[in-house]
């Protein structure tokens, strides 16, 4: 039986690259010779110690070392870490600064307000969140940290160079760009990532936390959410999501293979450099959400000239082979996401089909 696949341009959950599938396909039964699945090993045992070494280790050859930073599995989705950040490194007499530029650092802020005192420095709310800012914010030097989300997920914007916040430690929810350009990690304090758009399936979160903001996890937090006891137990502190972390690992590999990140974010480029420019070129048929100078690479969102025909254009793609492009529920219209496991292959697919919806129903 052959297997149908289709191109799937879901948010995520989302792609992953079909050899680490096949892998896994190929390793569940009998776990590389210990004649069992990696699913019914001990976290404790060898053949998952390997595997935990491992994808730490692959992560940190990637990233260029991040020597300064712990790299921690939790568990929580980065929902958990909107919440775990402020409680780990928002003090009492302290405040925390926030960016808003989507639904995703509004949850943040929330979040954080209900641990302490969290400010909004700067918002796009008021343009729908088609922007993201470009060296425009004034950061107070008594901050606790600075957060800010790096790609947009809902509205198809990203922040293209790290933001600049001095001595104030900048914190970045990287969940839907994580591993698909370079990263200068030093520049972070703190980096939290789900690994269900670039980094494998969902159920485990990474998070790098730089050594020194360790000490300010205070020492009455429930354990698997404070950062410096999930450090001083490698992850291990409780079972961690074992299977998640075994196939980041192979996420992980695949990327290696692939020549690293700087390959990785060439293709990307040059995957949304053409959906973009079938966009532009449709003679306003298609309307791309974002300004053009903070376009994501990872998300394209954009709209037909009706509603009707937005929902015809994810009806009629999804007959064709090509699925996951509505919108997000509150936000509507289209939304192609186009992460490092989504192959040229596919994004020239859906190129095409948008040329023959624009010239039937333009
Ligand atoms: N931040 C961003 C940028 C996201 O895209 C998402 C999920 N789409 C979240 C946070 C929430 O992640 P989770 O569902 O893992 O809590």
């Amino acid at each position: 039986m052959t297997t149908h696949r289709v191109y799937n341009f879901g948010a995520g959950p989302a792609a992953l690259p079909l050899p680490v599938l096949e892998r896994v396909r190929a390793e569940l039964l009998d776990f590389r010779g210990t004649g069992m699945s990696i699913l019914e090993s001990s976290h404790r045992g060898p053949a998952y110690s390997a595997v935990h070494e491992s994808a730490t280790a692959r992560l940190r050859s990637l990233l260029g070392g991040a020597d300064n930073h712990e790299i921690l599995f939790m568990t929580g989705g980065a929902r958990t870490q909107f919440s775990a950040l402020a409680m780990n490194l928002l003090t009492a007499d302290g405040r925390a600064g926030y960016v808003i530029t989507g639904r995703w650092s509004e949850g943040a802020l929330e979040a954080a307000r209900r641990v302490g005192e969290a400010v909004e420095l700067w918002s796009s709310a008021g343009s729908s969140h088609d922007r993201v800012p470009q060296d425009e914010i004034e950061v107070p030097d008594d901050l606790a940290y600075l957060h800010y989300t790096t790609n947009n997920t809902i509205y198809g914007t990203q922040v293209a160079e790290p933001l600049e916040s001095g001595d104030v430690p900048l914190v970045a929810d990287m969940c839907s760009d994580i591993l698909s350009r370079p990263l200068d990690v030093d520049r972070f304090g703190v980096i939290y990532a789900g690994a269900q758009k670039n980094l494998g399936p969902a159920g485990v979160t990474v998070v790098l936390v730089r050594r020194d903001l360790l000490e300010r996890s205070p020492a009455d937090l429930p354990d698997t959410l404070s950062y410096s006891k999930m450090a001083a137990k490698k992850s291990l502190l409780n079972t961690p999501p074992v299977f998640a972390i075994y196939m980041v690992d192979l996420v992980l590999e695949h990327l290696q293979s692939q020549g690293g990140l700087e390959a990785v974010a060439e293709r990307n480029r040059a995957k949304a450099e053409s959906l973009y420019a079938a966009i532009d070129g449709s003679g306003g048929f298609y309307r791309g959400h974002a300004r053009p100078e903070c376009r994501s690479k990872m998300n394209v969102a954009f709209r037909l000239p009706s509603a009707e025909l937005d929902e015809a254009f994810v009806a009629e793609a999804a007959e064709a082979g090509l699925a996951g492009l509505k919108g997000y529920r509150s936000v509507g219209g289209i939304r192609a996401s186009i992460y490092n496991a989504t192959s040229a292959e596919a994004v020239t697919a859906l190129v095409e089909f948008m040329g023959e919806f624009a010239r039937r129903e333009g």
